[in-house]
């Protein structure tokens, strides 16, 4: 009989789409895949640290395997953000974070980087009603209080080609909604591409990459909107989403894309953290509230039926109500139709962890977030 895996999987699209690669790597290892952990030999747990509660809950699992087993089955393995960050972080003294893991939890087996399940591996989809497609690793953003860059490292785009040849097999395989997953989807080949450069899509055709701009500043060149245009394009695909895209890489060109192909999905995430301009600068997020709000302007002009969901990170160091009356405002003023709401949890190698006190109590930051939870997320307070 043949071994078997299970996978637990903590966190984003990413760590999902990730999820998805790893098992089709044990499978390739001759593994079947079972659904009870208590059934496995081997037991994957793909970490989220984007937050102490997500780090807390990956341990609380790991610790209930362990106590499960007898001798050394199931084998543990950990992979994902938490292995991640701990080999790209060192301690004072210049030893990688990874070394401490290993004592800190004797019973894994084995901890295992991302990187080394190949992007290309032809994935075991689990979400029947999405085919999730990665388009790019890391992040170079550095919001000041995320752990992203230092878990997934710098961001690196995937080849436009096997990105598309992933959406065609999806869609052979039935999948008619693709998911475009990334950090930060819409800087999509800046790495691939430089501004002056032409660059030639699968199809032949050469093309200028687009210029994002962030304070009025051309920042980085993008290919995001030709990769969103191929795969609206590609026959059979009746959805496109997107996750997650940064409010200041958000182009003109993306906006006509998104016009123009009907099947771009019309619910867009737009991630806003705080409607707070002295929050949003310490925050390191390239915009301000009102380049945003022209932003959505834009954005629901061009596309009329649009409805904006976005993430708010609640509590951060210096919110004061002032601050925080500013996020309400914003909030009333666009009009989210759902919002993921985060209280702020300081992470270690961070900017803010290091610059800024955690001062807000944990019973104020739960009362703001009742306040945003009832004015956004609860539909009989909504007017
Ligand atoms: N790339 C996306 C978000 C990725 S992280 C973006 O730029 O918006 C997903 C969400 O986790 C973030 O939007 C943020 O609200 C939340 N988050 C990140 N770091 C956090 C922290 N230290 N404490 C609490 N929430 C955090
Ligand atoms: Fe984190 Fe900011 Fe990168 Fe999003 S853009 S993953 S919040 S650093």
């Amino acid at each position: 009989m043949s071994k078997t895996f299970f996978v637990k999987t903590y966190g984003c699209a990413q760590n999902t789409a990730d999820s998805e690669r790893i098992k089709a790597h044990y499978h390739q290892l001759g593994f079947t895949q079972t659904q009870n952990w208590k059934k496995a030999d081997t037991v994957i747990i793909n970490t989220c640290i984007v937050r102490e509660s997500a780090e807390n809950r990956a341990y609380g699992f790991l610790n209930k395997v362990d106590q499960f087993r007898s001798s050394s089955t199931p084998q543990i393995v950990v992979t994902g953000c938490l292995v991640g960050s701990a080999i790209r972080q060192k301690n004072k003294k210049g030893v990688s974070k990874l070394k401490k893991l290993k004592e800190k939890f004797p019973s894994v087996d084995k901890f295992l980087p991302i990187e080394k399940i190949n992007f290309n591996i032809a994935p075991l989809r689990d979400k029947k009603e999405s085919a999730l497609i990665p388009i790019s690793s890391g992040c170079n953003n550095f919001c000041s209080y995320c752990i992203v860059p230092f878990a997934r490292g710098p961001e690196i785009s995937r080849p436009f080609d096997q990105i598309i040849s992933e959406s065609k097999k999806a869609i052979k395989k039935g999948f008619d909604h693709l998911t475009l997953v990334g950090q930060n989807v819409n800087s999509y080949g800046s790495d691939l591409v430089k501004k002056s450069e032409t660059y030639i899509l699968p199809s032949g055709q050469k093309v200028k990459p687009v210029l994002v701009k962030s304070m009025g500043r051309a920042r980085i060149p993008t290919l995001f909107p030709y990769l969103l245009d191929t795969v609206a394009n590609l026959p059979g695909t009746k959805l496109v989403s997107f996750v997650s895209s940064n409010p200041w890489d958000f182009s003109d060109r993306l906006i006509e894309t998104m016009a123009k192909n009907p099947n771009i999905n019309r619910l867009l995430h737009l991630p806003i953290q705080s409607g707070d301009d002295q929050i949003l600068k310490k925050m390191n997020r390239g915009y301000t509230v009102q380049e945003y709000i022209n932003l959505v302007k834009k954005i629901r002009k061009a596309v009329p039926k649009i409805k904006i969901s976005t993430d708010i990170l609640i509590g951060f160091p210096g919110e004061d109500e002032k601050s925080f009356q500013n996020t309400l405002d914003l909030c009333q003023k666009i009009g989210f139709h759902k919002a993921y709401l985060n209280k702020y949890s300081p992470r270690s190698g961070t900017i803010s962890k290091k610059l800024y006190q955690d001062k807000i109590p944990q019973k104020e930051k739960r009362r703001r977030w009742q306040i945003l939870d009832q004015l956004i997320n609860r539909p009989s307070s909504k007017n």
